[in-house]
Parts: C-alpha cells; sequence; structure tokens
C-alpha cells in the first residue's frame, strides 16, 4: 500500500510537472489567422526596420500597450527570421550554447504580440512618400524606427577583410569552431607534422567579445576536443589575445580586469596589450612595432561601426561615430516621424557623452521609443531616455565569470552561476530557456558534444 501511494504520488508528480512546463511553453496569438487586419489598413502603421534586441522590444512594447485599441499597427522588417542573443553567441564556439537556443524565432514572437513580420533586406526609404522599399517591396509608414545594428569595422587595416573571421554572428562563432575542429583533423591525418601557424588562433580586440572567444576557444580546444584526439597534443595549440590598447576590457572595473587578465594567463592565453595590428596576411600578424605572428587562423572582434546602409539613405551621421544623429527622445536630426535607436544611433546622454552601443541599452532604449510613438500618437508629451548602467557580466567558461552587477563585483564559479540566471531569464524563447538549462544542468554529468557540419547555412 505504502509503495502504491509513494508510486502515485511520484506519477503525480511527474505529470504536475509536465502540465506546468506545458503551460509555461504554450501561448495564444493576439489574432486569429483570419482576424489580423493588414498592416496598411491601419490608422498608425509603425514599421520598425531590424529585429535585433532594439526593434524587436520596441515592436513587442507597442503590442504589449496596445492590446486594447485597434489603431496601432506594427512591422518589423528583417534580415534574419531570428533575433540573435547576442551576449551568449561566443559560448557557441566551445558547444557550450547551442545554436537553436539562441537563434530565438522572431516571427513567432511577433505574430504571437499581434505585429507583422518581413524577412527581408532593407534597400531604400523614400522619406517624402513616406515608403520603405525591402527585397523590391514597398511598405508604407507613419512612424519609422531605425534598428539596424552594428557590422564589423576593419579601420582599413590591410588584410583583416580578406584573411580575419569576424565575429559578429552565429553563423560566425560556427565557422570559428569548426576551424578548431578542421586544424584537429589536419594534425591528426598529418600525424602531428602540421606547422605552428595552423594550430595559432589569434583573437584580436580585448573587448568583451574578444575575451569571451579567446576564453571559449579555450574550453574547445583542451576540455571539449583533446579528449577526443588522443594523437594530437592539446599544448600545441597556441591562443593569442591582442589589444591596441594598455588593458583588456577597457570597460570594466580594474580589479575584475586583473582578475580576468589573471585567469586568461593560468589558461596560458597570451595576452599583448599596446599591440597595434598593422597587416593580416594568410599566415601572419604583422604589429606595428615590429614583432609578427605565425598564424593562419585570426579572429577579428576589436571594430564595430554603425550599419553603412544609414550613409547611403543620406541619414545625418555623427562624424566621429557614424550613427545616425538622434536628441534625447531617439528623433532623428530633421524628422518629425523618424526614430533611431541601439547600435545604429548617436544618442546623448545629456552629459557631452553618448549610450553606449550595447545590448541592455538597446533594450531599455526599445521600451522607451514604444512608450515615446503611442504618446506622439496620443498627441502627449514625450519623455526624454535616460541611461543608467547595471553594469556589465564577463564568462570566461570553465565555469569562471567576472561580474558588476548593479555595483555589486564578484567573480568565480558563483559569478558563473549568476552569469547563467541572469542570461537565461532574459533568453525571449521559452523552449530555448528550457532547453539550454538542461544543456548546462547536462554538462555536469558529460562534456558537450562537438560535430562539424562544414556547409552550416546549407545543412539549416
Ligand atoms: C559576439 C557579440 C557579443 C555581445 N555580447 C554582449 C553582451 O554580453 N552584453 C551586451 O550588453 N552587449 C553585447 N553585445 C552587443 C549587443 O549585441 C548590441 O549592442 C545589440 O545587439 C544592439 O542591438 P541592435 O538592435 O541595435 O542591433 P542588433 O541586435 O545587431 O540587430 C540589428 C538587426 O538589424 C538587421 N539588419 C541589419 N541590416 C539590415 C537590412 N539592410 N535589412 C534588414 N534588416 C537588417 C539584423 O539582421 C538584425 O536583426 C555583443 C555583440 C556581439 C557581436
Amino acid at each position: 500500500m505504502g509503495k502504491l501511494l509513494k508510486g502515485g504520488l511520484a506519477l503525480g508528480g511527474v505529470a504536475l510537472a509536465a502540465g506546468g512546463l506545458k503551460w509555461a511553453l504554450s501561448s495564444e496569438p493576439r489574432y486569429a489567422p483570419w482576424e489580423k487586419p493588414r498592416f496598411r489598413d491601419f490608422e498608425h502603421r509603425v514599421l520598425i526596420l531590424g529585429g535585433g534586441f532594439a526593434g524587436y522590444n520596441v515592436a513587442k512594447n507597442i503590442c504589449n500597450l496596445t492590446r486594447n485599441r485597434e489603431d496601432v499597427g506594427v512591422m518589423v522588417i528583417s534580415r534574419d527570421n531570428y533575433l540573435t542573443f547576442w551576449p551568449m553567441v561566443p559560448g557557441i564556439v566551445s558547444s557550450d550554447v547551442g545554436v537553436k537556443n539562441i537563434a530565438q524565432p522572431l516571427r513567432r514572437t511577433l505574430i504571437y504580440d499581434g505585429a507583422s513580420f518581413r524577412r527581408a533586406t532593407v534597400e531604400d526609404v523614400d522619406f517624402e512618400r513616406q515608403i520603405v522599399t525591402a527585397d523590391g517591396h514597398e511598405f508604407p509608414y507613419d512612424h519609422l524606427v531605425f534598428a539596424l545594428g552594428a557590422q564589423p569595422s576593419f579601420f582599413g587595416i590591410p588584410g583583416v577583410e580578406e584573411h580575419a573571421m569576424p565575429m559578429k554572428g552565429i553563423t560566425d562563432a560556427v565557422k570559428i569552431r569548426n576551424r578548431v575542429i578542421e586544424r584537429f583533423e589536419e594534425a591528426v591525418l598529418a600525424g602531428g607534422e602540421v606547422p605552428e601557424s595552423k594550430l595559432t588562433f589569434v583573437v584580436i580586440g580585448a573587448g568583451a567579445t574578444g575575451v569571451e572567444t579567446a576564453a571559449q576557444l579555450h574550453v574547445l580546444i583542451h576540455e571539449v576536443l583533446g579528449p577526443e584526439y588522443p594523437n594530437v597534443n592539446p599544448n600545441r595549440f597556441r591562443i593569442y589575445l591582442l589589444d591596441a590598447l594598455p588593458n583588456i576590457l577597457p570597460e570594466l572595473d580594474p580589479g575584475l580586469r586583473r582578475v580576468a587578465h589573471g585567469q586568461l594567463a593560468a589558461r596560458e592565453i597570451e595576452v599583448m596589450t599596446n599591440a597595434l595590428a598593422q597587416e593580416v596576411t594568410e599566415n601572419c600578424v604583422k604589429l606595428k612595432d615590429g614583432r609578427e605572428i605565425a598564424t593562419e587562423n585570426v579572429i577579428w572582434t576589436a571594430g564595430a561601426r554603425p550599419n553603412s546602409l544609414l550613409e547611403k539613405l543620406g541619414l545625418p551621421l555623427n562624424e566621429k561615430t557614424r550613427g545616425v544623429k538622434v536628441d534625447e527622445y531617439f528623433r532623428v536630426e530633421g524628422f518629425t516621424n523618424v526614430w533611431a535607436i541601439g547600435d545604429n544611433a548617436t544618442i546623448p546622454t545629456g552629459e557631452n557623452g553618448f549610450v553606449p552601443p550595447n545590448a541592455q541599452a538597446a533594450v531599455k532604449e526599445g521600451a522607451h521609443l514604444a512608450r515615446n510613438i503611442l504618446a506622439e500618437i496620443d498627441g502627449k508629451a514625450i519623455k526624454p531616455f535616460k541611461y543608467k548602467s547595471q553594469g556589465q557580466l564577463i564568462d570566461l567558461g570553465s565555469h569562471f565569470a567576472v561580474n558588476d552587477a548593479f555595483g555589486v563585483k564578484f567573480s568565480g564559479r558563483m559569478a558563473s552561476l549568476f552569469w547563467r540566471g541572469a542570461y537565461l531569464v532574459r533568453l525571449e524563447s521559452p523552449q530555448g530557456r528550457v532547453r539550454q538549462a538542461f544543456d548546462w544542468a547536462l554538462e555536469y554529468f558529460a562534456r558537450p558534444t562537438v560535430a562539424q557540419i562544414r556547409d552550416y547555412q546549407a545543412a539549416e
């Protein structure tokens, strides 16, 4: 009887947990397919260009704020049909993070919120006719939001564009992982007779992305792949992290910076500061001071600039940053109904500075702009944006992170757990959140599995 009762209780618990999970993962779209009005038929049409952190958050917040009204239509046009969760992208390199967990489905989320979505590349804007052209199709607007993000900037350094792998997207992270696997395979086939340059990885740029990428390369080589290639000595792989500045992670607290530097050094990642890359060739990085590093694997994380399409469209740009000039309400200079936020905008802070181009700022800007656009539609006063940083979290892999969260500075294993929790709850896709949590739990028992899918995009 006791056993029966226990069994029943256990079964009941499992059923309850399964029901809870199903409830958490399911949601209903705002409109049934036959009920949804066409975007062009709404009285106020808000057209958002770019479905990244900034663009998605404008759309989501306008939809939430207009649940009980039918006069505001929202459409997002974006090149990809997913929202990249950038803070976890370096984790793809070591397979600590799964691609499908952080490429969050944009179409489903937006349609469920009540917005429209078009996967298309923006080509042109006719500001007089208030028409955007994307993939040859025309889209009208009453309010237009630029949220087209940034792109790598190579500062005209010879050879970078041809020979370096940029780290600006999910496919880039997969390419870098595949390159490491390729080098292991080449080494094993050649019985170890491969030149050092093939096994040397140079990451240029020691900001957050560069540091995290170098750390994840180390995890991939030593913790994930090393044990699977008994004939290749993983210590033959070298990782260099270069920066032209005197410090790595220049935006981080100096104490945490030292901890991070110490961790990288303990893993024998060679950190070179005051090291300005002057040229990249097929098999070498040449520094300004004359030093040369023999390498056939260069990763570029040193520079980003606002989307170059903005220049083509003739928008007013900040001379230094090349981002769209906006006021503290996000209104583009010279326009009344055109707005810009996120990495493609240069937003004044009111203290002679600019809001930094990062994900936490983009999310807040999106929510604020949604309220300003609705206030403008309703003839109410719009409010200036005030930015306050919440800090910075840097994951160094191997269960180690350095965090500055709301002024509290901490590092180590607890910091790594905090990093995971903080970003897990911010993933938009509930499925992605659950899968990634399971993957991390599984990691405590077994190393992640890695496969080299060579033509990644074709394989998708
Ligand atoms: C590897 C990496 C890691 C990062 N990690 C962090 C982090 O840990 N914390 C943090 O705060 N910030 C991080 N950042 C910075 C952060 O990702 C950006 O600041 C943030 O994404 C800016 O949001 P956004 O919407 O302006 O741009 P994005 O998120 O880049 O979105 C731009 C959107 O525009 C679309 N687009 C571009 N051109 C066109 C076009 N012509 N037509 C249609 N669509 C177009 C793109 O497809 C994309 O969907 C990281 C960046 C990188 C590259």
